[in-house]
């Protein structure tokens, strides 16, 4: 009999999966299991992608694998063919995105299966105790005999997450009979909290509709009566874009169509945005469903990401809500796909494989004929374009679901000519008094962390700019009081103290120029010295789960005035705050970035968004120097969807996306003119196999030329844009060059990667 061959992910550099002999003692292997392989003198874990009777390769040069690790596929044929596409989608070696999609334990070649883990509780000896019963100085033992009556119980995966070195404190406690363990699941079992009982509105209801009945044979009005759902259940692929203001009870919506799928006994993919992610989120769904809620997201261990995965490959848990590579999380048996806040740039991948997986999950639906649902108060601009097309069936939600909410008035503040103090203008001040006064809650946007974006030298104008890269170092301030501080460049993190004297001068006196939120922060206490300012921003919020700790503090009242950066922006529900001020959004409307203006306008109007969401009316003002502005103008005037029409139209006449697609290439290198040689002999490479394909006119090229930020973190940088009308041109010329490029000697001497549909310059 003919040896079978394996072809095996692995990573590196190559576009395809490596062959293997497959030895006869591992004949029952089969694709979506992981195995051990010899490379290059090491032994590695990689993915079987497929077992073939023949190799494209010299048999006698052929390596063995070593050894199969599963006794079942860990992915599914479905999830191999998602890889498969993202891999030639985004020209992407396949191990690499391999790496992408398994859990780290899982790439290191650990079981899969999790048998179990322990979980630890008060015993009843020990529920009769108090802290008190315990030494002041026993801190350990303290601590978890706290967070355990707190929580009632916890497994060790949990509690790895809180607390240090608790092991021995368990120890000791156990031995006292205090606590007493038992093995549980890896997800934690808990209680929901009761199931609200929210009645959809029209609206609301409509959207569910839709999208159940797209589901099913002969759609009657009966989506509501699932008996007949069930008889008539048929998936099939279809995509909705479900456009909902702002408070217009969108997660309401996801949780009626979840709570569907999942009396089907079908499973749920939500992605939502990185920050987006809270346990009150996790919470309000397990409530609403009255199921256990899986959440897979960077915040977690390693530990709860292999638990998440493990119990959704093994149909222990119906809903996933995680954060962008839980796209390739490995379901069961999926039945609906829903991305939050589907605009959200943390959707793209930024470094590495730079997928979007919002257009991944759009594919995975497809392939697995299942519905897939866009939800966003201000969809990109390719989305509404997808709706326009009719790739996708637009649904609306206009109103503000809560009882009285409604949307808040957008204002201009033109500031020309106004007195500014610190920032902030004298309108702005007053009316913020005025909410103030009536016991509401003010939001401040300033996008911009730290004290101030320059310091600058009051004698000579140095600059303190980052010595890596292209960029002014921002002022954190410390102390005010000694006016101590650091620097940080926010391109490379790169810190150093600020300096006594100026290196240029040797004068002592520094100016301070321009705001950010720790300078916003400082102002607004000097003027509401009676008033509770709380700032929500990288800086406050850097330890894991202070976010939702601060939005809870928000959320709860006991803050009078917040201020933040853009993780203020997105998806919180603040019922008290009745005046939303944005300090500065003039950066946005003239930027390089043709993108920059859909950016601020969905940001304006997420931050918009954040108030009036309670009974109270709510009111907006935007500090403008350019109060005539066009896009401005019609966002404020006429709201987003005339804002996007005009945007759009301006795209179509600039031949951009969404009516072009675009690929990059971008290049640095310590020694400029490696990169640039790169990109030069890339681009000669691709004209010639243009010419070859006899596509000469199809594909545009622009540079190579300089990023708009040259020089980071010592790296000189530069791109090659590649646009077309025909994605596939594109991709046949790209599929042509790119075995070459890997193995160009050039390319060695510099980083360089290829961004398919970059969402940044
Ligand atoms: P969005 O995500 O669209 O901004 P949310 O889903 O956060 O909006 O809902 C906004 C508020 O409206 C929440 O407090 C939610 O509980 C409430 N809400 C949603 N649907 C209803 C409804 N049908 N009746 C009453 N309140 C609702
Ligand atoms: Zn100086
Ligand atoms: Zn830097």
């Amino acid at each position: 009999m003919k040896q079978k061959i394996a072809k095996v992910a692995v990573p590196g550099p190559f576009l395809f999966p490596l062959d293997y002999l497959l030895p006869e003692v591992c004949v029952d292997a089969q694709a979506g299991m992981r195995v051990w392989v010899p490379f290059r003198n090491k032994k590695i874990v990689g993915l079987l992608m497929d077992v073939g009777e023949q190799s494209d390769y010299d048999d006698s040069k052929t390596k063995s694998v070593l050894e199969v690790i599963d006794d079942e596929a860990i992915l599914t044929a479905d999830s191999l063919k998602l890889l498969q596409w993202a891999s030639h989608y985004y020209h992407e070696p396949i191990g690499e995105v391999v790496q992408a999609a398994l859990p780290k334990r899982l790439r290191a070649g650990e079981a899969a299966q999790i048998e179990g883990v322990t979980y630890w509780q008060l015993s009843e000896l020990g529920q009769q105790k108090s802290l008190d019963d315990i030494a002041k100085n026993a801190l350990r033992q303290r601590e978890l005999f706290s967070a355990l009556q707190v929580h009632g119980k916890l497994n060790e995966n949990q509690l790895n997450h809180r607390l240090q070195n608790w092991r021995a404190a368990a120890k000791t406690l156990a031995q006292k009979n205090w606590l007493e363990s038992y093995p549980g699941p890896c997800l934690l079992e808990s209680d929901y909290a009761a199931k609200p009982e929210h009645t959809l509105n029209e609206q609301q209801q409509a959207a569910v509709d839709a999208v159940v009945q797209s589901q099913i044979d002969n759609p009657s009005k009966q989506a509501g009566n699932m008996a007949l759902v069930a008889q008539n259940y048929a998936p099939r692929f279809s995509a909705f874009l479900l456009q909902g203001i702002t408070g217009s009870g969108k997660t309401e919506v996801y949780l009626g169509m979840i709570d569907a799928m999942v009396k089907l006994g079908k499973q749920v993919l939500v992605l939502v945005p990185e920050i987006g992610l809270t346990p009150q989120m996790i919470q309000r769904f397990e409530a609403y469903l009255q199921t256990r809620v899986a959440a897979l997201h960077s915040g977690l261990n390693e530990s709860e990401r292999h638990c998440a995965w493990h119990m959704v490959r093994t149909n222990q848990v119906k809903v996933l809500l995680g954060t962008r590579s839980a796209v390739f999380a490995p379901f069961a048996d999926l039945g609906l796909c829903i991305i939050d806040e589907e605009h959200d740039l943390s959707y793209k991948q930024q470094d590495g494989f730079r997928y979007s997986a919002r257009d991944l999950m759009i594919q995975r639906a497809r392939q697995q004929n299942i519905p897939v649902v866009l939800g966003s108060a201000t969809p990109s601009l390719e989305s509404l374009y997808n709706a326009k097309m009719q790739r996708y069936q637009h649904l609306y939600l206009t109103q503000r679901a809560a009882q009285g909410a409604k949307l808040p008035q957008l204002k201009l503040l033109d500031i020309r000519g106004e007195s500014i103090q610190e920032g902030v203008s004298q309108s702005l001040k007053l009316t913020m008094q005025k909410h103030l006064a009536a016991g509401n809650q003010v939001l401040l946007f300033l996008n911009r962390r730290g004290f101030s974006p320059v310091l600058m030298c009051h004698e000579c104008g140095w600059q303190a700019s980052c010595p890596s890269c292209d960029a002014n170092m921002t002022y954190h301030q410390t102390d005010a009081l000694n006016d101590l501080g650091y620097l940080q460049c926010h391109h490379c993190d790169e810190q150093i103290v600020k300096p006594s004297l100026c290196p240029s001068c040797q004068s002592e006196e520094f100016v301070k120029v321009g705001q950010g939120t720790e300078r916003l922060q400082e102002t607004i206490e000097s003027w509401f010295s009676d008033k509770r300012v709380l700032r929500i921003d990288r800086d406050t919020t850097r330890l894991k789960g202070s976010i939702s700790e601060l939005t809870e503090q928000a959320k709860s009242g006991q803050a009078d005035i917040l201020i933040g950066t853009q993780m203020l922006a997105k998806g919180h529900d603040f019922p008290n705050v009745t005046l939303v001020g944005l300090v500065d959004i003039d950066q946005g409307l003239f930027s390089a970035d043709y993108r920059a203006a859909e950016r601020m306008a969905q940001l304006v109007l997420q931050v918009a968004g954040r108030a009036g969401r309670g009974a109270k009316a709510g009111e907006v003002l935007i500090q403008t120097h350019h109060p005539d502005h066009p896009l401005l103008t019609s966002l404020v005037q006429h709201g987003y969807d005339r804002f996007a029409v005009k945007a759009l139209a301006e795209r179509e006449q600039a031949c951009l996306p969404p009516y072009q697609y675009q690929v990059l290439f971008r290049a640095e290198a310590h020694n400029p003119d490696d990169a640039m040689h790169f990109l030069y002999s890339l681009k000669a490479g691709l004209e010639n196999t243009a010419q070859q394909l006899d596509r000469g006119d199809d594909v545009e090229f622009w540079g190579p030329v300089s990023a708009p930020m040259l020089k980071r973190q010592g790296r000189f940088r530069f791109q090659l844009m590649l646009q077309a009308t025909n994605r596939g041109a594109l991709h046949r010329m790209l599929n042509v060059m790119q075995p070459h490029i890997l193995k160009s000697p050039l390319a060695r001497k510099v980083r360089w990667s290829i961004d398919v549909d970059p969402q940044e310059m």
